[in-house]
C-alpha cells in the first residue's frame, strides 16, 4: 500500500534514529546538531542507482548494509572512525508501498551501522520518475591524522587487505544466471554462495584502516573500481609507477577454484573487477613488522603485492604487471570508470 514521505520518515526514525555518540539533535528536526568534540571530521558520500550499482529486485536487507559499507570503506581508507550518517532515499511509485522494504532495509543497515558505531542523524526523502537511488553521507573523526593518495614514496611496498576478485567473479555468475550476456563462469555453486556473499555485503576494514594510519601508514585508498585503476589514482595523485607482480594478488579459496592459472580470468576479476572494498595502502618496508601484528589483532590478512617505483620521465604505463617474474603484456579493460 502506498504510504506518504512522512510515514516513511516516521518508519525509518523509529528503526534507525535514535541515539549516537556526539548527537545533540538527531532525526527529526531541520538540521542534525553534532558534537565532534574538538576532533577533525571526514566526510565522504555515494550514490548507488538501481540497474547500475545493484539488480533493481535485490534483497533490500542486503541493500541496506551495503548502501552504509561503501561509504564507510571511504572512511576506512582516510583511517577515520564513523560517527555519523545521512541518507537520501529517491524512490520510483510502487503499488505495494515502501513499507516492508523499508523494514528490510532497516534491518541490513542497522546490524552493520550498530557493530561500526555509526548513527543514522537526518536525509531526505523524495519520490522520483526515475531508478531507486541511494545518497549516503558519512561524517567520521580523525582522532590522530588521516591516510592519502598522494602520499605513496618510493620503495614503499604496495599492500592489499582481504582478497581481491570474489564481487566481480559473483557479478558475471549473477549476469549468467540472470540470462545477460557476461562471462562464461565454470564453477560449482557452493562457491557460488561464497563469492555472491562478498558482493552483497562487503566488510569496510574500518579497525585496520585506523591501526594503520596510527602506525605510521600515510597512504591508503580503498579499492571499489578494481585493484589496477585504483592503484593507479594513487599513482597519479604521487606522481610516481608501481611494479606488481600478478600471482600475488591475495584470492579466497572459492576464487581460487575457479580461476586456476586462466590469465583472463585474473585479469578480469583480482586486477580489475570491482566493489572488492579492500584497503590498498603503501608503506615503507620497515612498517612491516608492526603491519602484519596489526593484521593477526584484526584478524584480517594482509599481502604485499607489489612496490612503488620512482617517476619515470617516459612511462608507457604507471603499473608494470609481471607474472611469475616475467613482464606481462595485457590488452584491453583496466579499471571501472561512469562515462557520460
Ligand atoms: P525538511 O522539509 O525540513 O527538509 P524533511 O521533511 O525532508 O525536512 O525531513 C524531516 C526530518 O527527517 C529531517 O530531520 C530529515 O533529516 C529526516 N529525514 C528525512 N528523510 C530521511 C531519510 N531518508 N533518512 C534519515 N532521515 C531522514
Ligand atoms: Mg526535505
Amino acid at each position: 500500500m502506498a504510504v506518504g514521505e512522512f510515514a516513511l520518515i516516521e518508519q525509518l526514525q523509529g528503526r534507525l534514529g535514535g541515539g549516537g555518540k556526539g548527537v545533540l539533535l538527531g532525526m527529526g528536526d531541520d538540521a542534525a546538531w553534532l558534537d565532534p568534540a574538538g576532533q577533525s571530521l571526514v566526510t565522504s558520500m555515494d550514490t548507488l542507482v538501481a540497474g547500475r550499482h545493484f539488480f533493481a529486485d535485490v534483497d533490500p536487507a542486503d541493500l541496506g548494509w551495503k548502501a552504509l559499507a561503501v561509504n564507510l570503506s571511504d572512511l576506512a581508507a582516510m583511517g577515520a572512525q564513523p560517527r555519523w550518517c545521512l541518507l537520501s532515499l529517491a524512490l520510483p511509485m510502487r503499488a505495494e508501498g515502501y513499507s516492508p522494504w523499508l523494514e528490510a532495509f532497516a534491518e541490513g543497515w542497522h546490524t552493520l551501522a550498530e557493530s561500526t558505531g555509526v548513527a543514522l542523524v537526518g536525509g531526505d526523502t523524495v519520490a522520483t520518475d526515475g531508478p531507486l537511488t541511494l545518497t549516503v553521507t558519512v561524517l567520521g573523526v580523525a582522532e590522530q591524522g588521516i591516510m592519502r593518495r598522494d602520499a605513496a614514496r618510493p620503495g614503499d611496498l604496495i599492500w592489499v587487505t582481504g582478497t581481491l576478485g570474489d564481487a566481480a567473479a559473483a557479478l558475471d555468475l549473477a549476469f549468467v544466471a540472470r540470462g545477460l550476456p557476461g562471462y562464461d563462469f565454470a564453477g560449482p555453486a557452493t562457491q557460488a554462495q561464497a563469492l555472491e556473499a562478498r558482493r552483497l555485503r562487503p566488510l569496510p576494514r574500518l579497525d585496520f584502516g585506523r591501526a594503520a594510519q596510527a602506525a605510521g601508514v600515510a597512504c591508503a585508498l580503498d579499492c571499489s573500481d578494481g585493484f589496477l585503476a585504483d592503484l593507479d589514482h594513487i599513482l597519479k595523485a604521487s606522481g610516481l609507477r608501481a611494479r606488481v607482480d600478478l600471482e600475488r594478488l591475495p584470492l579466497s579459496p572459492a576464487l581460487r577454484d575457479c580461476i586456476d592459472q586462466d590469465l583472463v580470468r585474473w585479469q578480469r576479476w583480482p586486477l580489475t573487477g570491482g566493489d572488492d572494498y579492500e584497503l590498498i595502502f603503501c608503506a615503507p618496508p620497515s612498517l612491516t613488522p608492526a603491519l602484519l601484528n596489526i593484521a593477526h589483532s584484526c584478524a584480517l590478512p594482509i599481502t604485499a603485492v607489489g612496490r612503488i617505483l620512482p617517476a619515470d620521465s617516459q612511462p608507457t604505463e604507471s603499473v608494470d604487471i609481471y607474472w611469475q617474474e616475467r613482464p606481462l603484456a595485457l590488452p584491453g579493460i583496466r579499471g571501472h570508470q561512469h562515462v557520460f
